[in-house]
């Protein structure tokens, strides 16, 4: 159970978050909101990479900065920027990830071998990742992410800069993920995520202004026929004439 308590964070004068409280149990969420509504900077917070100005974040009732080196092992994380070292090949990204995980050294090859196997990188696993194509970099992060089984799964607008056909396979290697775990997935994207999500938490401005299945959704928005309606109802201006932020 992931609980986050008042999340605030603030860039100098600029407000990305807003007093975020909301609880997690098993299965996959969508993160929906347009850029710039803080879904980022909310994932960075969940994994401990950066501090909240005020709040919490809680583990199962115990604040993860207590609990340190042990949340690491834990979570998978695949932020929306990373850099891939262009010559290093899949295998030995996915090995130098494995040590960052600390898992033990005899039991790293059948792990990495798991993790390729899963996203079907096991024959373009020896060549180096600046080759490879979007789709494939995409797959290799979430091969990171899954490494040691990790029981809290965010992954940062994993389908960006995909084709539709790359879309759809990540977002079916991102159902095949679910079980007993969390997974956060964040996407401007509708359609990569409503048909796999348990539930919609829909961000905006750096406040959660709504959270539900995509059928409730559906209905509270004036009876919309997909959960794209939703989103333009919600974001329409925005996505149209850019954020009141990007101005
Ligand atoms: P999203 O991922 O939804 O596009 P972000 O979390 O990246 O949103 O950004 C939320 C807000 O915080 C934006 O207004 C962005 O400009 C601002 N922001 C993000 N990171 C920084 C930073 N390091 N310094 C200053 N402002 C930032
Ligand atoms: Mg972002």
């Amino acid at each position: 159970m992931l609980t986050l308590n008042k999340i605030t964070k603030k860039y100098k004068d600029k407000t990305a978050l807003s007093e975020v409280s909301m609880e997690l149990s098993c299965g996959i969420y969508g993160l929906l909101g347009p850029n710039g509504a803080g879904k980022s900077t909310l994932m960075n917070i969940i994994t401990g990479n950066i501090r909240p100005t005020e709040g919490t974040v809680f583990w199962n009732g115990t604040d993860i900065r207590e609990l340190g080196g042990r949340f690491r092992s834990l979570i998978g994380y695949a932020p929306q920027q990373q850099v891939l070292y262009s010559s290093f090949s899949g295998r030995r990204f996915l090995s130098y990830m494995a040590a960052l995980k600390r898992i033990p050294k005899k039991e790293v090859k059948n792990e990495i071998d798991r993790v390729l196997s899963y996203v079907n990188m096991q024959e373009a696993a020896d060549r180096a990742v600046g080759g490879y194509s979007g789709g494939m970099k995409q797959r290799i992060l979430i091969a990171q992410a899954i490494l040691g089984a990790p029981e809290l799964i965010v992954l940062d607008e994993p389908t960006a800069g995909l084709d539709p056909k790359e879309r759809v396979r990540v977002r079916e290697q991102i159902k095949a993920l679910a079980g007993d775990k969390i997974i956060l997935v964040s996407t401007h994207v509708v359609s990569d995520i409503a048909p796999v999500a348990k539930e919609i938490i829909v961000i905006r401005s750096g406040s959660i202004i709504d959270r539900n299945t995509v059928e409730a959704l559906c209905q509270k928005y004036g009876e919309s026929r997909n959960l794209e309606e939703v989103y333009m109802h919600i974001f329409g201006e925005e996505e149209r004439y850019g954020s009141p932020d990007s101005l």
